[in-house]
């Protein structure tokens, strides 16, 4: 069985992350308004969804005079180094996943975004040591979908309800489960249904 995983707001709890990686930028008294803006620019509208801090670092510094980029960049490295990053993924996650190992399922996490970043995320939670694949795409995910064979008894799990029904016309037979980490909980930790699709926002839902 192969177990196919998004990682942003799936496995990793990416508004945490975020608040913090942005907080070396509060720290050097750049407003919020500024950071957030230079954000969406950088990473919504030029990149595609794939952030790279630097390329952030290098719109604020347009936006900002005195900003000390350097500064920034030794406050990004210091927060990779020093940062306990498993507080980003949920505390039974670990437990999941290497039950998943010891049954033999094949385990990919497929994630959409900056190369680096994404990378810090999967070795400094712990992932990486759990992952048969780790694919990292810039604009969509279908190149490497493309070349998977998935079919019944095969799981693709993805807090984004869109990838889910683009990867159901390729996989008709593959079980798709909506993990949302924001998403709101329901009383006495029921699943909800979307489309059909189970909902959950904790991998302790996930029952495979
Ligand atoms: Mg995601």
């Amino acid at each position: 069985m192969t177990i196919i995983f998004d990682l942003d707001h799936t496995l990793f709890r990416t508004n945490l992350f975020k608040k913090d990686l942005f907080d070396i930028f509060y720290n050097m008294k750049i407003e919020k308004n500024v950071v957030n803006q230079t954000y969406n620019e950088h990473c919504k509208k030029e990149s595609g969804g794939a952030y790279d801090f630097k390329k952030h670092c290098s719109k604020i510094e347009k936006e900002i005079d005195c900003f000390d980029k350097t500064a920034a960049l030794v406050g990004f490295s210091e927060f990779v180094e020093l940062t306990d990053f498993s507080k980003y993924i949920e505390r039974n996650c670990i437990r999941f996943l290497k039950k998943q190992k010891k049954l033999g399922n094949k385990l990919i996490l497929l994630t959409k975004g900056g190369e680096e970043i994404q990378r810090i995320k999967f070795e400094k939670t712990g992932l990486a040591e759990f992952f048969d694949e780790f694919l990292i795409c810039k604009n969509n995910k279908f190149q490497e979908l493309n070349k998977m064979k998935l079919g019944r008894g095969d799981y693709f799990v993805n807090d984004l309800f869109s990838e889910i029904i683009e990867t159901m016309e390729l996989f008709p037979k593959v079980t798709f489960v909506m993990l949302d980490l924001n998403r709101k909980k329901l009383p006495g930790d029921k699943i909800s249904f979307l489309g059909g699709v189970e909902a959950i926002n904790s991998i302790d839902l996930l029952k495979i």
